[in-house]
């Protein structure tokens, strides 16, 4: 399918909605039956019929059927954030006595799941270095039913190599779930490498203008059926009418604002690679990347998420050089119209901070829609004001 027949077209039936070019937003929680019949079929069948906005919901459809095709799945399901998204999937695919080897530091919402949730469950985890295809093999046991990969995950940008990664879970008959929040589907398509099931952050690019909280998880038929009829339907963390209008609308725009960003990514990074205060930078399509030829073969593109270590004695001046920015925002998250920084000491306790640590001088940029020079504009002028203060 064509990628602007998908954004544009597929999935929509202007001729139920008044010739209306966007579609509805159809706000109801119920549906109405003229015949005792119908409701007891689709009480039997919920995924065919309309019954209940828990479950369906004819908005929500367009933008299943769009996230689906964009990532070349069978099906999808939309939930009402990127981390419903992730326990939905990691539930569906473990019971008592599993074992799930994950990245090491996956998005800190799934590793809270890992850590904090799952062990009362008895269900244990295993983080390993996902660069390297043999951590993989090292850490299945016997138990293992899931692999939990995120490729690049959204800090370091380590990726793993997701056909190798796949053929072995195959081999094994272990699940693979994917985050692939930062490239989204028109930048990689984990289902097309291998992977079972792909879920992203809508919430980031997708929607695009941080104005909605949402999350995408794609797989087979099969497996999507099976979890709307049991932890979709429980959890009952489905995206609601409205926010999926939004991501449908978000979805026109996605591949002008993505070919944008990553232009004004180019121009930032050049800018940030040859500043005295910036030690270095990561960006898993730079070359100078350590993984930048497996970046290369899996990855169409790589957006506007990019990270810095600063040239910085001691934390103070990492808050500095933050607070002295004029237009980037100091905010978690990202995808949407505006740059953004973090700074990895954000997360860290007090006196905790060690300058002769790298990853405690990181800073996270996430570069918007503005303009490049607005953005290195920006940053030259809060680079100049920690120089002039050491
Ligand atoms: C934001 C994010 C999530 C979680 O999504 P929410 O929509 O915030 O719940 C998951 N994975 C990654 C990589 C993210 O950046």
């Amino acid at each position: 399918m064509d990628l602007s027949f998908i954004l544009n077209e597929f999935a929509e039936d202007r001729d139920s909605y008044f010739r209306s070019v966007a579609p509805p937003i159809v706000q109801t929680s119920n549906f109405a039956f003229k015949t005792i019949d119908e409701l007891r079929h689709s009480l039997e069948d919920e995924y065919s019929n309309w019954l209940y906005s828990r479950g369906l919901n004819p908005t929500v459809e367009i933008l299943r059927k769009k996230l689906a095709a964009l990532d070349g799945a069978e099906d999808c399901l939309v939930f009402n954030s990127g981390a419903a998204a992730i326990f939905a999937a990691v539930l569906a695919n473990v019971k008592s006595g599993d074992h799930i080897v994950s990245v090491r530091e996956p998005y800190s919402w799934a590793l809270r799941m890992f850590n904090g949730i799952l062990p009362r469950f008895n269900v244990s985890v295993t983080y390993i270095d996902g660069r390297d295809i043999a951590n993989f093999e090292k850490a299945t046991q016997a138990n293992t039913t899931l692999y939990y990969l995120e490729s690049p995950n959204s800090w370091t940008y380590e990726l793993q190599d997701l056909t190798a990664v796949t053929k072995l879970a195959k081999q094994r008959n272990i699940i693979t779930i994917c985050d692939n929040s930062y490239c989204t589907p028109l930048f990689q398509r984990p289902i097309e490498l291998g992977v079972d099931l792909v879920l992203q952050s809508a919430t980031k690019y997708i929607g695009g203008h941080s104005d909605a909280v949402a999350g995408v998880l794609c797989g087979s038929s099969d497996i999507i059926r099976r979890i709307f009829a049991s932890e979709y339907l429980n959890i009952g963390s489905g995206i609601q009418p409205f926010n999926a209008w939004l991501l449908i609308r978000g979805l026109r725009t996605l591949p002008a604002r993505l070919e944008r960003i990553t232009r004004t990514t180019q121009a930032v990074l050049q800018y940030l690679q040859q500043h005295p205060l910036v030690e270095s930078v990561l960006y898993p399509l730079d070359p100078s990347f350590p993984q930048y030829q497996l970046a290369k073969q899996q990855m169409k593109n790589a957006g506007g998420l990019l990270t810095f270590v600063l040239r910085a004695g001691n934390m103070e001046t990492i808050e500095h050089f933050c607070e002295s920015l004029k237009h980037i925002l100091i905010a978690v998250s990202w995808g949407g119209y505006e740059s953004l920084i973090m700074p990895r000491c954000a997360s860290l306790q007090p006196g905790a901070f060690d300058a002769a640590n790298t990853s405690h001088r990181m800073l996270r940029l996430y570069v918007g829609l503005e303009e490049a020079d607005y953005i290195t504009g920006d940053l030259d002028q809060a680079f100049e004001q920690i120089r002039l203060k050491s």
